[in-house]
């Protein structure tokens, strides 16, 4: 069923009508009008540019783009409004196949420093294409060609980037509304900053349409999708009390019903090495 969302602001420079035949009750959609929200009413007097393309985000009037060609573009927009004097500040929010057809570009761009922000809505999945795993796809998850589930970790794409020329890197998640804002807010004043925000796909994962919010928050309250934020030198978890077990979190989504009590197992194991890893950063922050 086609869906319809509407950015509009009272200032008359800032008006945007997004139309797309996107899934009832998409995360990626949610997600995208709530950066869009903080954008604009943090850069109201700014001008900002927005642009993008994803499944969930808008495949049809969120202007067109190529995948995997966002940052090449930015950088060729920020270089041409240099030479204008034109200084607007530039967003793009795309899907988390960025992060592996645009890795070139992206990670190229960050460690130029061109200074823009770029948000990631993960789906953990090519949902407008089959399903097929991205390398943000978590362990042992069913994809459209692999239903005996995902062999390999996925990609830690924010740490990736901390380590490649950002200023800021975070992760968040729609559940984590206010989170998500400040995180966003944050990043607008640290550029080249990246945020990933997780984006249950329904298709995909396989739960009912108005679950989005509460398999992100399983997710979150599981330890599978971690909250944590790099600023100024900075590595910090976000403190999310373990509401959630990871078994619950496997038993909200069918991409997962294939799974044996060993499998959770490894799952939990993998959680606590995910948890290791992060809380190493921390420390090492902190020394
Ligand atoms: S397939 Fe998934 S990401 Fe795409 S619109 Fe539907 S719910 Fe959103």
């Amino acid at each position: 069923m086609p869906i319809k969302m509407v950015m509009e602001s009272t200032d008359q420079r800032v008006h945007m009508n997004i139309t797309a035949n996107q899934c009832p009750g998409c995360p990626e959609n949610l997600a995208t009008r709530l950066v869009m929200q903080t954008v604009f009413e943090h850069l109201k007097d700014d001008d900002p540019i927005i642009f993008g393309q994803g499944c969930g985000i808008g495949r049809d009037f969120l202007q067109r783009s190529g995948l995997g060609t966002h940052d090449s573009g930015i950088v060729g927009m920020l270089t041409a409004m240099e030479i204008r004097g034109i200084d607007r500040p530039i967003v793009v929010i795309d899907g988390d196949g960025q992060i592996d057809l645009g890795l070139e570009d992206l990670a190229t761009a960050f460690q130029q420093g061109y200074k823009y922000l770029h948000v990631v809505c993960d789906n953990q999945a090519h949902a407008a294409s089959g399903s097929h795993a991205t390398g943000s796809t978590q362990p042992m998850a069913r994809t459209g060609v692999r239903p005996s589930g995902k062999l390999r970790h996925p990609k830690h794409f924010p740490l990736m980037l901390m380590y490649s020329g950002a200023e800021y890197v975070a992760t968040a998640s729609t559940s984590h509304p206010q989170d998500l804002d400040r995180k966003v807010r944050a990043a607008l004043t640290r550029l080249p900053a990246f945020i990933q925000i997780l984006t249950p796909c329904n298709p995909s994962w396989g739960y009912d349409d108005d679950q989005g919010i509460e398999v992100s928050r399983l997710a979150v309250n599981s330890g599978m999708w971690p909250l944590y934020e790099w600023k100024d030198g900075d590595f910090r978890r976000q403190r999310i009390p373990r509401k959630a077990t990871v078994r619950e979190y496997v038993g909200s989504q069918r991409r997962y019903a294939h799974l044996t009590d060993d499998d959770i197992g490894l799952l939990e194991g993998y959680v606590t090495d995910l948890d290791g890893m992060l809380a190493g950063l921390e420390r090492g922050s902190a020394a």
